[in-house]
């Protein structure tokens, strides 16, 4: 092999044993600092940073040169290793113990002055993602693209070690119903009709099951076209796992596994196993959200017993109609200012409170305080004082209604009040859990039909197919799953229908005519026939658990080229106008004007 000529070394390898060695190492100006006339410069490459050091009797050409060094400039240098001087080593470095004196200076690029410094944190994320090459030559960012690489890799390897084998599906696909809205490419050589980019692989991977693969993977990018937040992106990637003849055990086996190797990779952790499992139906009593964080308690509590003969309107009303009556004790936090009193408000009514504000208690200075208090008998408020084991500081709140909305809205108010209180902020918990038995249907208000709570293709608990045939909708559950981290869903799949006959039953339900099911359906139908095993499998966000076990606040920090919250891709400026001959090719024509655009603003 020809040696590199562009270096011996990278710059963070050089140590005292090397004192005395002619090298050549090449990278970034990190910083040039002038010490009386003589110039030091921290070489920087991605494995970390030397000093070098322009002495003009070694070299007085590149001495001289040096003082016009920019930060970012790329350099080749060769020089010779020395020991620092006394009192100058630098801790903080690997290399911090020697430097290295140059004898020949290249310039191999030279930098214009920098939109933004690489050695301070910024907020302007826009600016961030414009110059993202450069972004990304922040330390964090490095690290954090190296963690990605990691726990792809543990992933990777964790399957094959598995049986799985890694298969790639189409990207210019069919519209899938995941529930989201799909991105569209128009077909030049079939004019008038369109592919749809995957939102999941869900029915390729079943289809390879009915191809007898048995065991598959992929690391897939998913499409969704959906309004951004800090963790969702238009494109994203899943590790997308299908099996064959599988017992929802050996689901959560191969999941806690490789959850296990993936965070070993990923943070050095070792995640004890097995998660602890809680059904749909607790998770929304206790927590009032179907991915608890249960890094800490203030759980909801029914009181509805304690109200039996209660003469206080709503409640009466609420017990009387077959609702609830439930409560959380946002435990300490009686000394709630209006600001977070009038945002806790506006929480519960997005989740759905009917009314303008929360009912509370608080207990302060040895006092109750609330606007309830006086329609409560003694004997009801002894008892609420037990059941909520109210104590000096804490403030209760309470919600009465239907049992879904209510919990709902107790759960946003908890994590609200858990975020106001910095419960778990600094904490390095992780608290796995896995949220079972979810209901199979949900009733869209605004759609007037059933919708699937997961995808149609979603298996049935096998008790409960009876209740499907009698159009018990909302008491059918699922043989279907999600992972949960500290409040974030990691991920989720389900058993699978495998019967023709079935699937198409549960399209009916959903209200897709047998003429639609022939249009959308037929590959997936016909397949049923011909020996489908049975099946099942999940799909985790790679994305997210990366961010998780990086330990960032957004999955924009742990994707190269992400897009911002608009869906744009700034550094290349995407998306971006399409010109009249590449539309004609494709028969698109745009109805959007500018001038609308106005309007609309
Ligand atoms: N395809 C599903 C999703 O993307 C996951 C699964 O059921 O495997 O959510």
């Amino acid at each position: 092999m020809q040696p590199n000529t562009y270096r011996t070394h990278h710059c963070n390898e050089l140590r005292l044993a090397h004192v005395g060695e002619t090298v050549t190492l090449s990278g970034w100006v990190n910083s040039a600092r002038d010490q009386g006339g003589v110039i030091f410069v921290d070489l920087r490459d991605r494995e970390g940073v030397t000093q070098i050091v322009f002495r003009s009797e070694e070299n007085p050409e590149a001495a001289a040169a040096s003082h016009k060094l920019r930060d970012e400039d790329v350099l080749q240098i060769t020089g010779k290793v020395v020991k620092r001087l006394e009192g100058t080593n630098n801790d903080k470095l690997a290399t911090g113990e020697v430097e290295l004196v140059v004898s020949n200076l290249t310039m191999l690029n030279k930098a214009a002055v920098l939109p933004f410094q690489l050695d301070k944190e910024l907020s302007n994320e826009d600016l961030r993602l414009k110059y993202r090459y450069l972004d990304l030559r922040r330390p964090r960012m490095t690290r954090n693209l190296r963690t990605r690489h990691r726990v792809t890799k543990a992933t990777r390897d964790y399957l094959d070690a598995h049986g799985f084998v890694e298969v790639e599906t189409p990207i210019l696909s069919k519209s899938t119903p995941e529930g989201a809205r799909d991105f569209l490419v128009p077909s030049r050589l079939s004019p008038g009709k369109f592919y749809a980019l995957p939102q999941a692989p869900q029915q390729y991977k079943q289809l390879l099951m009915v191809a007898g693969l048995e065991r598959y993977f992929q690391i897939a990018k998913c499409f969704r076209d959906e309004d951004l937040r800090a963790d969702r992106q238009p494109e994203f990637t899943q590790v997308d796992i299908e099996m064959s003849f599988p017992t929802e055990e050996d689901i959560y086996n191969l999941v806690e596994g490789l959850l296990k190797d993936m965070f070993k990779a990923g943070r050095d952790v070792e995640i004890p196993l097995p998660f602890p499992r809680m059904t749909w139906k607790e998770a929304m009593d206790r927590y009032g959200i179907d991915k608890p964080d249960t890094r800490f308690g203030n759980e909801i509590t029914d009181v509805g017993d304690v109200f039996t003969k209660t003469e206080f309107k709503i409640f009466r009303g609420v017990l009387d109609g077959g609702g609830v009556v439930r409560a959380i004790n946002a435990k300490g936090f009686a000394s709630v200012t209006t600001g977070q009193m009038n945002r806790l408000n506006e929480i519960a009514i997005q989740a759905g409170l009917p009314v303008k504000t929360l009912a509370f208690i608080k207990y302060e200075n040895g006092e109750y305080k609330s606007p309830l208090w006086r329609f409560f008998t003694d004997e009801e408020k002894a008892a609420l004082i037990e059941r909520m084991k109210i104590e000096e500081g804490d403030i209760v709140f309470f919600v009465a209604g239907p049992w879904e909305s209510t919990c709902t809205i107790l759960g946003r108010v908890r994590l609200e009040v858990a975020e106001m209180m910095g419960t778990t902020k600094g904490s390095d918990a992780l608290n796995f859990l896995w949220v079972v038995d979810f209901p199979l249907l949900a009733y869209s208000e605004e759609d007037a039909k059933w919708c699937a709570v997961h995808h149609p293709f979603t298996r049935p608990k096998t008790e409960d197919i009876a209740l499907l045939e009698e159009g018990k909708y909302s008491e059918v559950r699922a043989i279907a799953y999600d992972v949960v981290l500290n409040g974030c869903e990691l991920g989720g799949g389900s058993l699978r229908i495998h019967e023709s006959d079935l699937q198409a039953k549960m399209f009916s339900v959903l209200g897709v005519s047998e003429e639609e099911q022939k249009i959308m359906f037929s590959h997936i139908l016909e397949a049923f026939q011909f020996g489908a095993p049975p099946h099942g499998g999940l799909a985790l966000g790679l994305d997210r658990i990366i961010m998780l076990a990086a330990g960032e606040d957004s999955i924009r920090e742990v994707i190269a080229f992400p897009k911002n919250n608009r869906g744009m891709e700034l550094m290349t400026a995407s998306p971006s106008p399409a010109d009249f001959k590449q539309l004609r090719e494709i028969y698109i024509q745009s109805t959007w004007k500018e001038k609308k655009a106005e309007e609309q603003a």
